[in-house]
C-alpha cells in the first residue's frame, strides 16, 4: 500500500467529528433500553422461548440469566434445527432443550461508552448489537433501524445547521 492509500484509507475509516457529534446527539434515542427489550432465560425451554420471540415479532432475542447478564442469543432458526430430525421436525422436543443448549454466544457485545464507529461497523454484519455494563448486565440494544432513523436526521439537517464548501482535493474522489 503507498502512503498515500494509506492516508486515503484512515480518512475514510473515521467518521466525521461533526456527523458522529450529531448522531451521537441521538445516543439516547437509538438505544432501545433494556426493559424494552424483549429476552429470554437462560434456563426456558424452546417451547417458551418460541412463545415470547413469536409474541415479540422477532426472530432473534438476547438471552439474560437470573442477574439480567447477557449470556447469548437465540434465534427461531436455531430452535428449528434443535428440532429437526432426519426426515421431520419433532416439535414435542420443544419443551425438553432448555435455551442454554441452543443458544449462539459468539455475537458481539459493547459497553455504554461505546464508539459510533464501531456501532456502525458491527451493525453492517449484525441486526442489532448489545450494550452491556461492566458487570455484563445488558443496558439495552442498537438496531439498525435505530440507527437509521438518527443518520436520516443527519442527512436532513446537516447542511441547514454546517456552511460546507468542497475540498479541491477530496479523498473519495481520488
Ligand atoms: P430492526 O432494525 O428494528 O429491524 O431490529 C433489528 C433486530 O433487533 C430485530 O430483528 C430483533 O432481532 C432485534 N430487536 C429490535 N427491537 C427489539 C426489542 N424491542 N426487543 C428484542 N429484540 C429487538
Amino acid at each position: 500500500m503507498t502512503e498515500q492509500s494509506s492516508w486515503m484509507k484512515e480518512a475514510l475509516a473515521l467518521i466525521g467529528e461533526k456527523i458522529a457529534a450529531m448522531l451521537m446527539e441521538s445516543r439516547e434515542d437509538f438505544l432501545i433500553p433494556a426493559e424494552k427489550v424483549a429476552n429470554v432465560g437462560i434456563r426456558n425451554t424452546l417451547e417458551h422461548a418460541l412463545l415470547v420471540l413469536t409474541n415479540a415479532g422477532y426472530t432473534v432475542i438476547p438471552v439474560l440469566d437470573e442477574e439480567s447478564r447477557l449470556r447469548g442469543i437465540l434465534s427461531i432458526p436455531a430452535i428449528i434445527r434443535a428440532v429437526t430430525g432426519v426426515e421431520a421436525f419433532d416439535f414435542d422436543k420443544l419443551g425438553d432443550i432448555t435455551v442454554e443448549e441452543v443458544m449462539t454466544t459468539e455475537f458481539p457485545v459493547l459497553k455504554e461508552d461505546f464508539e459510533l464507529e464501531m456501532v456502525l461497523h458491527l451493525l453492517v454484519q449484525h441486526a442489532f448489537i448489545c450494550i452491556t455494563d461492566e458487570d455484563g448486565v445488558l443496558q439495552g440494544i442498537v438496531t439498525r433501524s435505530e440507527l437509521l432513523k438518527g443518520t436520516n436526521r443527519v442527512a436532513h439537517v446537516f447542511e441547514s445547521m454546517y456552511d460546507i464548501t468542497k475540498k479541491e482535493e477530496s479523498p473519495i474522489e481520488r
